[in-house]
């Protein structure tokens, strides 16, 4: 499945995707980093499709890892897990739901698997808002024979969100849009007259102000937020604003695999080395 989503399957200078790899090629690569993308299948207003962040999320993968890989890294992606917590989008039809401790689950036999053939450094590449890995990493820690990092590429770009889109993204919204339209453009559905099958992704306001300032915060039952699921207005988002996205994302995340590929894990990992006693330090 990925293969169809990758950036160009004809293009030499790819990272390894595991499902396409055969033994032989497994065995000479020797990956010091696996990338484990992480999607969902879940309703996206009218116009995109169920697979929208498992598809987004295939193609940043592969983005980032082409390009570490085209400057040394040795990184290994493996296959996208394509469904993610759901509990909040039950309304809709076939939203699926992995329980958050069944991705815990999930992460950890994965992150065994890995080490015990010999990779240590795992990187979670998560495309699904629903999706709150960070206790997981908590979980876990300490008990594995390896590391774990976390990316939610849709946090990696808040600072300059504004400088892209127009207006504030939450589910199948202007980013979002912009980004399927640079990825998979023939998945989107259009009416009559050329527009995004989809409505403005108007939000219900909550009747609580606290909540609706982000003080207070709960899980939001997305059928009593939303109309069609799509909460933000995807009709401003273009093409050239989702290739800006992915640019940026493979500009700040590459050199981060790279580094990690490069990296040895000793007693210190992920820190700097402190400077031995009689080492000379920038004051001296
Ligand atoms: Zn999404």
């Amino acid at each position: 499945m990925s293969q169809r989503f990758r950036k160009d399957p004809m293009e030499n200078q790819v990272a390894p995707q595991l499902e396409t790899m055969n033994l032989a090629q497994v065995r000479a690569s020797r990956p010091h980093v696996a990338l484990v993308p992480f999607g969902a299948t879940e309703p996206h207003n009218l116009h995109l499709p169920y697979g929208t962040d498992t598809f987004q999320v295939i193609n940043i993968a592969q983005r980032l890892a082409d390009e570490a890989q085209t400057k040394g890294a040795k990184i290994v992606v493996l296959p996208a897990i394509p469904y993610g917590t759901e509990t909040n989008l039950a309304g809709f039809p076939l939203a699926i739901n992995l329980q958050p401790s069944t991705l815990t689950t999930i992460i950890r036999d994965l992150a065994v698997s890995l080490a015990a053939s010999g990779i240590r450094k795992i990187v979670l590449l998560n495309g699904h808002g629903g999706n709150d890995f960070k206790p997981v990493l908590r979980e876990l820690y300490g008990q594995l024979d390896a590391h774990l990092f976390l990316i939610n590429w849709y946090q990696v770009i808040a600072d300059v969100y504004c400088e892209i889109f127009d207006e504030a993204d939450d589910h199948a919204g202007e980013m979002e849009t912009s980004l399927a339209l640079a990825c998979f453009p023939e998945w989107i559905a259009r009416a009559a007259d050329g527009q995004l099958a989809a409505d403005d992704g108007r939000k219900q306001p909550c009747q609580f102000e606290a909540v609706n300032r982000g003080w207070v915060q709960l899980s939001r039952p997305w059928h009593l937020l939303t109309t069609n699921s799509g909460a933000g207005n995807p009709h401003r988002a273009t093409a050239e604003k989702g290739h800006k996205l992915l640019d940026l994302l493979v500009q700040r995340l590459a050199p981060f695999l790279v580094e990690l590929s490069a990296s040895r894990i000793d007693h210190q990992f992920p820190y700097q080395a402190t400077h031995s006693p009689g080492a000379s330090t920038p004051g001296d």
